[in-house]
Order: structure tokens, then sequence, then C-alpha cells
């Protein structure tokens, strides 16, 4: 008979042995099925787009890759973005954005802000630090910290990019080295402030130079596009946003109400960003806010960042997304048009960023040119980047 010291010992070690499994295995498998990638019909890759996706400079201005548990100087078989993938796609820029607080029962039409938080729980499965429990700010503050350190580890594959003459730099260095990646950091919502306008300066002494005004729900700042109250910019909001501006931090308005993106409008000294969006006139999504705001968006000098999941385009595959991309450029100008994935946003997309050179080719079969391509790739977010990032 086994003595109870042994019985003890076996159940001990099982407990521990659960336990360990379920926070190395679970953040993986939760990741996995998050960030999918899903079957469609892709193009065949002409010689004509191999020589102009080599030349391409591309950017784009939207991926929550911060928020999983990956090392991202490894390729994976599953999510869509690490370094090495970003350099076989031949991105130059990439935009982190940090979730700090995502609604249970997320929807486009209407989500409360007491709805019980998924975040948390991400938090607490892979056991982020305990300041980040309670606090959105550390919430970003620690996921901006994965690219910091990147950063800092590999400079010759990673380079963080926070002013103007960052991005001077990073060109030239690029141009001897074209696998090094510039990364810049953005928020989603800025609920991450926690209601204390003093932590906008916080986030941009770590890096911070993108902030979105909502996310999913109504805050502080004024109403979500897809939260309960439709309201417009608070005077909060309003301090927010003028402290933005006198920091050189540029004002998404992706997932903000229709008024708050009037309203933002009607008193940004610069212009504005849709990091990550879709076009109501192509696709009828609560997603997407109507064309005309679009219009004026892009008529103050904003830029607008095309998504690729079913959200924002509705059928999600790349000669659809090509077609989004083309039909921002009609309406606006092809210099008011960039990429903006959504990448590692918990959608479902047809290529990894990897695979970048089927927008490329989808992009040629529509007709476009050469230029236009290259602005809507990624010329159009450098330029933004060097007029709009502070000195
Ligand atoms: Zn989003």
């Amino acid at each position: 008979m086994l003595s109870k010291t042994i019985i003890f010992k076996i159940i001990a070690f099982s407990v521990i042995f659960v336990v360990i499994g379920f926070f190395v295995f679970f953040p993986t498998q939760l990741d996995k099925q998050t960030n999918l990638l899903h079957d469609s019909t892709l193009p065949v890759i002409s010689e004509q787009a191999r020589t102009l996706h080599a030349q391409l400079f591309i950017g784009d201005w939207h991926s929550d890759t911060l928020l999983w548990k990956r090392d991202l100087m490894d390729k994976h078989e599953y999510g869509h973005v690490d370094i090495p993938r970003l350099q076989q796609g031949n991105v130059a820029l990439q935009m982190f954005t940090t979730v700090t607080k995502s609604p249970d029962g997320i929807n486009y039409e209407a989500n409360s802000s007491d709805a019980n938080d998924n975040i948390t729980k991400l938090a607490l499965l892979n056991l982020w630090p305990i300041r980040t429990w309670n606090s959105l700010a550390e919430r970003a503050l620690f996921q901006a910290s994965k690219a910091l350190e990147l950063a800092d580890e590999f400079p010759q594959q990673v380079s963080l990019i926070t002013s103007k003459s960052d991005l001077s730099q990073f060109i030239l260095q690029r141009e001897v080295n074209p696998q090094l990646l510039g990364m810049l950091l953005g928020t989603e919502g800025s609920h991450a402030l926690d209601g204390d306008l003093s932590n906008i300066q916080r986030l941009f002494n770590s890096g911070f130079r993108m902030m979105s005004l909502q996310h999913f729900f109504d805050n502080k700042l004024g109403g979500s596009l897809h939260g309960e109250s439709g309201e417009g910019l608070t005077e909060f909001g309003r301090e927010a946003l003028q402290k933005m501006q006198s920091l050189g931090i540029m004002l998404d308005v992706s997932h903000s109400s229709e008024q708050v993106v009037k309203d933002v409008l009607a008193i940004s000294s610069q212009p504005l960003l849709v990091s990550h969006t879709g076009f109501y006139g192509h696709c009828p999504s609560p997603r997407n806010i109507p064309d005309e705001l679009m219009q004026q968006i892009a008529a103050k000098g904003g830029l607008i960042a095309v998504g690729y999941w079913d959200g924002a385009v509705c059928e999600p595959n790349v000669n659809e997304i090509a077609k989004a991309l083309k039909y921002g450029m009609e309406l606006v100008g092809s210099e008011h048009i960039a990429l903006g994935s959504d990448y590692d946003g918990a959608v479902s997309v047809p290529f990894d960023t990897s695979e970048l050179i089927y927008l490329t080719q989808a992009l040629l079969n529509l007709g476009l040119s050469d230029l236009q391509i290259k602005q809507v790739m990624g010329g159009n977010m450098l330029r933004y980047l060097q007029l709009h990032l502070p000195d």
C-alpha cells in the first residue's frame, strides 16, 4: 500500500502539472482560436507584382499583436503578425495598438461600459503583472513594454519610432538593412487613461504616439460607435484631445460615435486618422461610419486605413479588400487611403502579414497605377508621420 506521503506527493505534482499546463497551454490555444486565417481565393502572383512589391515602402496602422502571449522574434503558424512574418511581407512600419478593456458579448450595435471585461480575464490567464489587473493605463504600458524590450534587445531588427528624427534615421538605416521594422505605439480607446489626464503624458513618455478615443463602449471622453449613448465629445474629452495634440499624439477616431467624429473635426488642430475601418458605401456595416464623414476627415488632411475583416469590408477576401481600398481612393482621393489590417484583433482574415504581396497583386488586377499602390500600401502613412510626429 502507498504511504500517505507518496499519495500526497502524487496529488501535489498532478495539481502543479495541471496548473502549469493551464497557464502555458491555454494562452496559446486562445490566441490560435481568436486570431484566425480563413481560406479564400488568392490571386496568382505575377512578375510585375513581385517587382513592385519589392520596391514598396509598406506601413500598417493597426495591429493588436502585443495583447497576446507570443514571442514576436519567432515565426508562428498561427495569428497574423510576428517579426519574421513582417520581414517576409516587406513591411517597413507597423503601428501596434494596445487593447485594455473589451466587453463580454462584444457586438457592433450596443455595448455597455459595465459589461464584464474580457481583458481582465486575459490578464489573469496570461499572468500579466498584478498592477495591470485594476489599471487600464498599466495594461497599455505593459503591452508597450513588450515592444520596447524588442527594440532594446534586437536593434538590427526592430526600431521604435517616436519622433520625426527617429523616422528619418530609420529610413536611412532601412536603406542598408531592409529587414529593419519601424514600430509605433498606439492605444485602442482612451479609457486607457483611467480617467486621469496626467496619464497622457505618462503614455507619451513610454512611446505612445497615436491614441484612439473610444473602443467598443462609451467612455469618459465620449460615445462609441458601438456604445449606448451616441454622445459626442465630453468636456473631459476636449481637455484630453487638447493635451494629446499639444504633445504631438495623433488622434484616431476608429470606433468613435458619429457625433464624436463631428466634434473632433470641428475643434482639432491636426488631421485625423481612422486606423482600421471600411467604407459604408462599399460595405454597409455598423462598424463603418458614413462616407460623408470620411470625406470630411480627408478634406482636412486625414488618413483612412482599411481593414481586412468582414466587419470592415463585408466579404473578407483579398479582391474585396482591394475593392474597398479602390472605393476609398475614388471617394476621397488616393493620398488619403492606407492599410489598417486589425491583425491579431480577434478577427479572421484571408492572409497574414507575410502574404501582403497578394494585396499588391489584387490592386494591380483592379487596374490601379504603381503610384496609387505605393501610396496606399505605405507611402501615405510615411508622409503622414513625417508631417505629424513630434519633432
Ligand atoms: Zn478596433
